[in-house]
């Protein structure tokens, strides 16, 4: 297992006694990244079994509350654990929001933060490249500016194992191949992706409020794992009016998102039961459609 997708608030507006607002925990080779930080997060967090300490970066979609209401706090804690500096990337604006609650309230932190606040994109932009993985973020749909993310693993070239053993192939060999793409063996030359396959990483996506945009499957496409809003079952005036998707929307633009599995969350308090919704998937025959719960773990 190199990573796990936690759900830690799957509420849309207000948090209800068995949903938390906001949050999505990603723990990968032994660092977290948290998209959006809803009020209570960094407690849903500890009630998972999650470290806060190893929070890395820290992906906020918009300035809606549901989404930043427990940013400070969180960002306390890390400071109390004596967190030298945290990363924050977020749409325009959050800068101030964190700027105006540290200058109001009785607590001068240590910790840096650096937050770095991204214009809104209609094209898939990339906000994070690093070694092994990279972040990527478009804009969506929403009544304010809004983004949703990717965590694509980048792809890797393996050594097929059976070739490996027939050719006998030593240490010294694999030296050989990566330094100039071939071998000589017993005169017989042997190019390095005779004997390698590439290797697909793990994508993530995580799609927060918004309303139609064909930038959600710009974004979404071959996810292994996509994290989708779903706030509303078919009311598609309310969709309209505050900036977010049906189930409805998520059945008919489905074939197009060729996504291993999916995820719902952000469901309306209206909703006291969700069964409707798993009723609406299974009339569909769809079986890689999932109601998303609070604690809802997803291992890759
Ligand atoms: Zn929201
Ligand atoms: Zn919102």
């Amino acid at each position: 297992m190199k990573g796990k997708v936690v759900l830690l608030g799957t509420s849309s507006a207000m948090p209800t006694k068995d949903r938390n607002n906001s949050g999505v925990y990603l723990g990968y080779k032994g660092k977290g990244f948290l998209f959006d930080c809803g009020e209570g997060t960094q407690r849903q967090i500890m009630r998972a079994g999650l470290s806060i300490y190893r929070i890395d970066k820290i992906f906020i979609s918009h300035l809606h509350t549901d989404h930043i209401l427990g940013l400070p706090g969180l960002i306390e804690t890390l400071d109390m654990h004596d967190k030298d500096s945290i990363e924050i990337h977020s749409v325009k604006g959050l800068k101030n929001v964190i700027d105006c609650v540290l200058n109001g309230v009785i607590y001068a932190p240590d910790i840096q933060i650096n937050i770095n606040e991204h214009s809104f994109s209609a094209d898939v932009f990339t906000i994070f490249e690093g070694k092994e993985f990279r972040i990527k973020a478009v804009g969506l749909n929403h009544v304010v500016d809004c983004l949703g993310f990717s965590f694509e693993e980048k792809p890797k070239i393996k050594y097929n194992k059976e070739k490996i053993k027939q050719l006998d192939l030593q240490g010294s060999d694999f030296i050989q191949l990566e330094k100039v793409g071939y071998i000589n063996k017993n005169g017989k030359i042997i190019k390095k992706e005779e004997i390698t396959f590439v290797e697909k990483g793990f994508k993530f996506t995580y799609i927060p409020d918004t309303y139609r945009t064909e930038n959600i499957i710009k974004l979404a496409k071959e996810s292994d794992l996509l994290v989708i809003e779903s706030t509303y079952l078919n009311e598609e005036n309310k969709a309209r009016e505050y900036g977010h998707l049906t189930l409805e929307y998520i059945l008919q633009i489905y074939p197009e998102l060729e996504c291993k599995k999916i995820v719902l969350t952000h469901f309306s308090r209206r909703y006291s039961s969700l069964e409707e919704f798993e009723n609406r998937i299974r009339e569909e025959g769809i079986t890689n459609i999932f109601l998303g719960h609070d604690f809802m773990e997803i291992s890759f």
